[in-house]
C-alpha cells in the first residue's frame, strides 16, 4: 500500500492570516512547524493504518515549507520548486491525501479561499463546474487511477471535498469566521483527529475510486487581470479567448487540458504567487 500526501498551507491548524503563509513572512517560521506537526500526525495514522510506503510533497507556493529536521522518519520527501509535474510519481500510489487544503476562490467564510493564486486567478471552471484546487488535484489523480481518500483543512474545504468525492474521509481542523479567522481545535486535539482520519483512509482504500472525467475536456480561467489573455495566442480551437480576462482550454485526456492550462504542474513552475 502505497500512501502519496499532499500538503498544501492554508488549510494547516492554526493556519489563519497571511503573514504565516511565504518566506520572510512575521509567523512564517510558526506556521511551518504547524505545518510539519499535521504532515507528521497523518503519516504517522497512514503507518498505523497499515501504509507500506508514504510519499510527501511539499505543494504550498514554493514547494520548501518543510523542516527538514522535524520529519516523520518513516516516510520520504519531495521538497522544491519548479519540476514539471504537480506531483512526481503520484502514479505508483494506491490513494491521495490532501493535507492543508482550502476552499475554492470565492467561497463565504473560508480561511483564505482561492484557486492557485489569489494573486492571478479569480476562478477556474473545468467542464462549467467551478473549480478548486480540491477538483483540479483529485482529477490529476483520477486520470493516474488514484483516489483522494482524505481532504484535511477547514470546514468549508472538508465540505467542498465530500459534494465533489463523496463519502470520503475529512479532518476539519478548524471552522472558519472569516476570510483570516477560524475557531480552532487545540493543537493536540487536531493532531489526534488527523492520525485517526488518516488511519481510517487506509482502511477504507478498497472503497474508494478515482475521480473521472469526460473523453474531451474544457477548463476555463477568469485572470484577475488582463495582463495574462493579452500575452496568449488565441488558436480558436485548444485556447479561445472569451472575454477581455478569460480564456478557455480545450483538449482530450483532463491531464492534457489541465496541462495545456498550466495547472498540472506546481504553482512555482507556473510563475505564480500562492497567496
Ligand atoms: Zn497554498
Amino acid at each position: 500500500m502505497n500512501v502519496f500526501i499532499a500538503v498544501d498551507m492554508e488549510g494547516i491548524s492554526g493556519v489563519v492570516i497571511p503573514e504565516q503563509l511565504g518566506h520572510g513572512r512575521l509567523f512564517y517560521q510558526e506556521a511551518r512547524r504547524m505545518l510539519v506537526n499535521d504532515t507528521n500526525a497523518v503519516v504517522e495514522g497512514a503507518l498505523a493504518g497499515g501504509a507500506d510506503s508514504v510519499l510527501v510533497e511539499d505543494a504550498h507556493s514554493s514547494g520548501f515549507n518543510f523542516i527538514y529536521e522535524e520529519l516523520h522518519p518513516d516516510a520520504e520527501y519531495i521538497t522544491g520548486g519548479a519540476h514539471q509535474q504537480r506531483f512526481p510519481f503520484l502514479e505508483d500510489a494506491d490513494v491521495m491525501m490532501l493535507v492543508g487544503y482550502h476552499a475554492m476562490s470565492g467561497t463565504a467564510n473560508a480561511v483564505r479561499d482561492h484557486t492557485m493564486s489569489s494573486a492571478s486567478y479569480q476562478d477556474i471552471w473545468i467542464n462549467g463546474a467551478p473549480s478548486g484546487e480540491i477538483m483540479i488535484d483529485a482529477l490529476i489523480a483520477g486520470a493516474l487511477g488514484v483516489p483522494v481518500g482524505l481532504v484535511t483543512g477547514d470546514d468549508k474545504a472538508c465540505g467542498e471535498a465530500r459534494a465533489l468525492l463523496g463519502d470520503i474521509e475529512t479532518a476539519q481542523v478548524k471552522r472558519a469566521l472569516g476570510r483570516h479567522a477560524a475557531r480552532m481545535l487545540s493543537p493536540r486535539r487536531a493532531r489526534k483527529l488527523l492520525r485517526t482520519k488518516a488511519r481510517r483512509t487506509v482502511e477504507r482504500v478498497a472503497e474508494l475510486s478515482p475521480l473521472g472525467a469526460p473523453a474531451t475536456n474544457t477548463v476555463r480561467i477568469r485572470y484577475n487581470s488582463t495582463d495574462f489573455v493579452d500575452r496568449m495566442y488565441f488558436d480558436g480551437a485548444v485556447c479561445r479567448k472569451i472575454d477581455p480576462r478569460t480564456i478557455e482550454y480545450r483538449g482530450e485526456g483532463i491531464l492534457e487540458t489541465l496541462s495545456t492550462a498550466r495547472l498540472a504542474q506546481p504553482y512555482s513552475a507556473a510563475g505564480q504567487a500562492d497567496l
